[in-house]
C-alpha cells in the first residue's frame, strides 16, 4: 500500500512526486516521465510569468483561492530547488539555460525518491477500502491518496470517478476560418491587430504575428483568441465568431492614405509596395478607387472562424468541473483524492500561466497531503 499514488508524470505529476512526503508511486502511461515539458516554450519553457494578477485565467477567483493556499511565492520555490530563472519580455519566465530540458532534470531529480512506472496506462480509479485501487494496464495498486495529474487530453479516469466534467476542447493553437481572402497566402507573415468577436461583442484584441495558413490563421496573436473562442463554446455563448485584421496597426491613416493617393494619381500597379507584403496586398485589395477605402479595407480584414485546430493545440479547454473540489485541490465527494493542473477545467492565456497553474496547484495539493500525514 503506497501513501499516494500520482497518475501521470508530467507537470504537475513530476511536482508532485519532489514534494510529497511518504511512500509514493507515479504511473506514467508514455516511456518516459516529462515529455511534454520539453517541448514547451518552443523549446525554452515558459513557466511562470512576473506579471500574473489571476485575470490571465478562466477561473480568476479560484485561481486566487489556491494561491493563498501557498503561502510563499513560485518563482522563490524554483530557485530554492535550484533552478536559476531570467525573465524574457512580457514577464516571461524561463530557465536561466533556456532551456526546457534543465526544468525537467531538476524536477526529475527531485522526484527520485518516489516509485517511477512508465509506460503503465491507469484506466480506472475506484474507492477502496481504506484509500483507493487504481486499475492499470500492468496489475492493480493500491493507496491511500490518489493525485490524478493526467492532463486536459484524458478523462476517462475523472469518469470513471463520476467526477463532473464540462466539454472539452483544444485551445492556444490555428483558427479554422473562412479562406476566400487568403488564397495564395500559405506561410506567409504579417503583423496585425487581431480582435475576436463574439455574437457581436468584441472579446479579445491583441497586436502580433499572424500566419496565414490554408485552412486559417495562426501565430502568436490567434492564439489567445482561440482561447477565448474555446471558452465561449464551452460555456456554450458562440452563435458566431468572426476574426478581424488590421494589418496597417502601429500606422496612421492619413501616412498611408497620402502615400496611397499619390500612388493612385500617378497610376502605379502596386499600390501597397512598401507598407505592407505585395503577397497579401494582391490576397485582399479588391478593387478600391480611393485611398481612404483601401485603408478602411486593410483595417478591417474578416474572417469567419469556423473551428479550432487540434494538431498544433497546446491545451485542453474544459475538464473536471471547478466546483467539483476545494481550494487545497481536494475532491469534495472522495477524502484523498486530489485533482490538479490540466485535468481541471481552468486555463491560462499563452505566456507562462499553464505551467504556473499546474505547479501552484500540485504545490498546493502536496502540501495539503504532507500536513495530514
Ligand atoms: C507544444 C506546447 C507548448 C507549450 N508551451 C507552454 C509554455 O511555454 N508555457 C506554459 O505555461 N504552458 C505551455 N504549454 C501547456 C503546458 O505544457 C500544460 O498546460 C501543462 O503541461 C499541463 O500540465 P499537467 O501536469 O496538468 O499535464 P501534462 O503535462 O500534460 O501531464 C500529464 C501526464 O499524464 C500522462 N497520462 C495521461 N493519461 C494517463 C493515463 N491514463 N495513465 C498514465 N499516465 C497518463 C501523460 O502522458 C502526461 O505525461 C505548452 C503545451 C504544448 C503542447
Amino acid at each position: 500500500m503506497y501513501d499516494t499514488i500520482i497518475i501521470g508524470g508530467g507537470a504537475s505529476g513530476l511536482l508532485s512526486a519532489c514534494e510529497l512526503k511518504g511512500k509514493n508511486l507515479l504511473l506514467e502511461s508514455k516511456d518516459r516521465v516529462g515529455k511534454k515539458i520539453l517541448v514547451t516554450g518552443n523549446g525554452r519553457c515558459n513557466l511562470s510569468n512576473s506579471n500574473l494578477t489571476g485575470e490571465e485565467y478562466s477561473d480568476p477567483q479560484f485561481f486566487r483561492a489556491v494561491q493563498e493556499k501557498y503561502s510563499s511565492n513560485l518563482l522563490d520555490f524554483w530557485k530554492e530547488k535550484g533552478l536559476f530563472l531570467r525573465e524574457g519580455g512580457a514577464g516571461r519566465v524561463y530557465p536561466f539555460s533556456n532551456q526546457a530540458s534543465t526544468v525537467l532534470d531538476v524536477l526529475r531529480f527531485g522526484a527520485r525518491k518516489a516509485e517511477i512506472k512508465t509506460n503503465c496506462i491507469v484506466k480506472s480509479v475506484k474507492k477502496d477500502k481504506g484509500g483507493y485501487a487504481v486499475l492499470t494496464s500492468d496489475g492493480e495498486y493500491y493507496s491511500k491518496r490518489v493525485m490524478l495529474t493526467c492532463g486536459g487530453g484524458n478523462l476517462e479516469i475523472a469518469k470513471s470517478l463520476n467526477l463532473r466534467l464540462t466539454d472539452t476542447y483544444p485551445a492556444l493553437c490555428a483558427l479554422k476560418t473562412d479562406t476566400n481572402k487568403l488564397k495564395g497566402l500559405d506561410g506567409v507573415r504579417a503583423h496585425a491587430k487581431v480582435s475576436l468577436e463574439i455574437d457581436g461583442k468584441v472579446e479579445y484584441v491583441e497586436s502580433g504575428e499572424v500566419l496565414f495558413r490554408k485552412y486559417g490563421v495562426s501565430g502568436i496573436a490567434v492564439f489567445n483568441a482561440s482561447l477565448k473562442y474555446a471558452r465561449a463554446l464551452r460555456d456554450k455563448k458562440c452563435k458566431r465568431a468572426i476574426l478581424t485584421l488590421d494589418l496597417l496597426d502601429g500606422l496612421e491613416d492619413k501616412e498611408v492614405e497620402t502615400v496611397l493617393s499619390t500612388r493612385i494619381k500617378r497610376g502605379d500597379d502596386n499600390l501597397l509596395t512598401g507598407i505592407i507584403s505585395n503577397k497579401i496586398g494582391q490576397a485582399v485589395l479588391d478593387d478600391f478607387t480611393n485611398a481612404q477605402e483601401i485603408v478602411k479595407n486593410l483595417r478591417s480584414i474578416k474572417l469567419n472562424v469556423l473551428g479550432l485546430l487540434d494538431d498544433n493545440a497546446q491545451i485542453t479547454v474544459g475538464g473536471v468541473r471547478l466546483d467539483e473540489v476545494k481550494p487545497s485541490l481536494e475532491s469534495k465527494t472522495y477524502d484523498g483524492l486530489y485533482l490538479c493542473g490540466e485535468v481541471l477545467d481552468q486555463d491560462g492565456l499563452c505566456g507562462g500561466y499553464n505551467l504556473h497553474w499546474a505547479f501552484l496547484s500540485a504545490l498546493v495539493a502536496s502540501q495539503d497531503i504532507n500536513q495530514k500525514i
